[in-house]
């Protein structure tokens, strides 16, 4: 495994926590030798990670839509920035280079991220890992939901594993690097299994 695709806030948060989380994260990946693929900002939680990232040695490569997001927010420092069209473009295209996934903390653009990825990934789009990094229980409401759409049969029970939750970085990483996508399931009660 050697690129991860990071979702996260593009603002910081009101925890000091969270930018923590964000520092130690990053450190982890440069120890495992892991490059990151990102939204390409300087700003928030996504900025912290980068700067970390970068900071001490590791590579970062991000992906922005053109004129979507002012100038000064695109950060500048990175290895390698692509430009795109479309947010569409931009996420099939971070889903590309990456080989897992990870949500730090984050606002309606990390969530909307992270359902992408977890929707395609129950369809089987693709077979990559997705870890939510659960700094402070930010996503302990997200994991109640799932759990409620497992008890009414929205969501498959083998569907839960599909997020792989973890308050500790370096255990993220470790879950992360072992997991198996998994196998076939009767995602519609109403179609018979062939
Ligand atoms: P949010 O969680 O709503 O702050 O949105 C963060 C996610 O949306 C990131 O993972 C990015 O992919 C994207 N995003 C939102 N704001 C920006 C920004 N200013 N620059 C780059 N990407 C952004």
């Amino acid at each position: 495994m050697k690129r991860i695709c990071i979702f996260a806030g593009s603002n910081v948060g009101t925890r000091q926590e969270y930018q923590e989380a964000a520092v130690q994260l990053s450190k982890e990946l440069v120890e495992y030798e892991m490059d990151v693929v990102f939204g390409g900002s300087s700003i928030g939680l996504m900025g912290v990670m980068a700067n970390t990232i970068l900071d001490n040695g590791g590579k970062v490569v991000g992906v922005i839509p053109k004129n979507l997001f002012r100038g000064e927010m695109v950060h500048t420092q990175l290895t390698q920035l692509f430009q795109v069209k479309t947010m569409h473009e931009r996420k099939a295209k971070m889903g590309e280079l990456s080989d897992a996934f990870i949500a730090l903390p984050g606002g309606f653009g990390t969530l909307e991220e992270i359902f992408e990825v977890v929707s395609w990934g129950q369809l089987g789009i693709h077979q990559k890992p997705i870890g939510l990094y659960n700094v402070a229980g930010y996503y302990d409401p997200l994991l109640q939901l799932v759990e409620r759409g497992i008890e009414d049969e929205f969501i498959p029970e083998e569907h839960r594993d599909l997020l792989i939750c973890e308050s500790d970085p370096a255990r993220l990483i470790e879950k992360i690097k072992s997991s198996q996508p998994p196998g076939e399931t009767d995602k519609w009660k109403e179609i018979p299994s062939s």
